[in-house]
């Protein structure tokens, strides 16, 4: 056992003092050393297991360590490594095809692509190249990647810490949600449409290229649209010559019980960005899905997007081994089912924890919103926390860890997104977890 303690020593030591950790204080880390990872769980190095309640990054749909993906990838290592993206390969056309086939409308055209971030930087350009117009309007409490376009293009608190570098034509619009909109449900969408279109007038439709929206909200808080807000921002795209992107790196692949997030309200989008769940991690990869109006236009014009890795062969190879496991699975269909076993035992926690202030989910998308307060709903963690303000966040997702669960706690909002190969007994087993963490926020509760 000391062996083992001193190897996860020398592993932790060698990535604290060489390496950089995102969206942290480097200082004061205290990582999973994962040595084997396998469908819904993590093994450290002293054989210690840990739910994985967030999939990784909300990617890891399939589960970790599936080896068809792994054989597929070494397959098409030993027969083509890498080819320039001007020359083809059997996997780059079949996935192209593949994913003309899963996607709704006229969406046939895929730009291969290496994450959410650079599908978003691509279909920024593409849309503004498209239209002839400069201004890109977002949602405030939304996430598109930490690039510098899509870093702008993202409205939550984390665009903040980079302010001064903010790409410029980037215009946020509020959508409120239900839990904190004081009007009434029924108000929601009218407000939200009609001072969509004021901004639109504001702004004048004449400058703007396109409107980006996450299929389904994810990690900013999982929040619902009204029935029939995207429906409305179509036609209100269509009413002004604007194009319509959704951001689908997050929400795709099964994750809220249907192959897209936006297929739950009846609507397809000019431009469909993609990651995660593509390749489930098993190796990095990203795709922009074009509507054949759009990619006609590059026709006979040069069409200006490049990278070296583009089409990646044997990301392309892990893709379409991705895609046959989501099918012959049945995954989706799991996701929609154990979506809802999870909601319907949610509600058997919220009765017992008086910090659950809301419960927000679509599929296995969702995430706890914690309150001081239920009644003046007084959120646990302040807006746009940071430091000290994080504590009672750093304290719930260290308990989680204690207890044997990795997922991912950002302000007031612990999520739940496990894969989707989940079983009841694996959803019962995080959430015995979850509602022992919780007493901590029940703690700060002001009775
Ligand atoms: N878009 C959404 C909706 C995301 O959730 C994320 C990442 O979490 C991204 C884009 C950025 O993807 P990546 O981290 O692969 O660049």
């Amino acid at each position: 056992n000391q062996t083992k303690t001193d190897e996860r020593q020398q592993i932790v030591e060698d990535n604290l003092n060489y390496t950089l950790f995102s969206w942290s204080k480097q200082k004061g880390q205290n990582p999973i050393a994962v040595k084997e990872a396998k469908g819904v769980y993590l093994y450290d190095y002293n054989g210690k297991r840990y739910l994985d309640f967030s999939s990784g990054l909300m990617n890891m749909n399939i589960g970790h360590g599936d080896q068809r993906v792994t054989e597929a990838v070494v397959e098409q290592m030993q027969k083509t490594s890498y080819v320039t993206p001007s020359c083809v390969t059997k996997v780059r056309g079949d996935l192209g095809k593949k994913l003309a086939e899963l996607c709704p409308g006229d969406l046939n055209k895929a730009f291969f692509t290496l994450c959410g971030a650079s599908s978003i930087e691509n279909a920024i350009k593409l849309a503004r190249l498209y239209t002839g117009k400069h201004k890109i309007l977002t949602r405030y409490q939304s996430y598109h990647g930490s690039t510098n376009g899509a870093m702008t293009a993202s409205g939550d608190p984390r665009r903040l810490a980079v302010d001064s570098q903010q790409a410029p034509n980037f215009v946020h619009f509020d959508l409120p949600y239900a839990y904190r909109f004081p009007y009434g449900e029924e108000n929601l969408l009218k407000e939200a449409v009609e001072s969509l279109e004021r901004i639109i007038e504001y702004e004048s439709p004449k400058n703007i290229a396109a409107i980006l929206l996450e299929g389904q909200s994810g990690t900013s808080g999982c929040f619902m649209y009204p029935d029939g807000y995207l429906k409305a921002v179509r036609a209100l795209c269509d009413k002004y010559g604007i194009l319509l992107v959704f951001d689908e790196v997050m929400s795709g692949f099964g994750r809220t019980g249907k192959w897209f997030g936006f297929q739950h309200h009846d609507v397809v989008p000019d431009l469909l960005v993609m990651a995660k769940g593509l390749t489930c991690g098993y190796l990095p990869f990203g795709c922009l899905m074009v509507s054949d109006k759009i990619a006609a236009k590059f026709d006979d014009e040069v069409l200006p997007l490049g990278l070296t890795y583009s089409a990646h062969p044997v990301s392309c190879a892990a893709a379409l081994a991705t895609l046959k496991i989501y099918e012959s699975d049945n995954l989706i269909e799991n996701a929609a089912e154990m979506g809802k076993y999870l909601d319907a035992e949610i509600e058997k926690l919220k009765a017992k924890h008086p910090s659950i202030g809301d419960w927000r989910n679509q599929g296995l998308l969702g995430c706890l919103e914690l309150v001081k307060n239920k009644q003046t709903k007084q959120p646990l963690v302040p807006f746009n926390a940071s430091g000290a303000d994080m504590d009672i966040s750093n304290k719930i997702a260290g308990k989680l860890k204690e207890l044997g669960m990795y997922t991912f706690v950002r302000w007031g909002f612990i999520f739940i997104a496990p894969p989707l190969t989940v079983t009841k007994a694996e959803i019962d087993e995080g959430l015995a977890m979850i509602s022992e963490a919780l007493k901590i926020a029940d703690a700060e509760v002001e009775v």
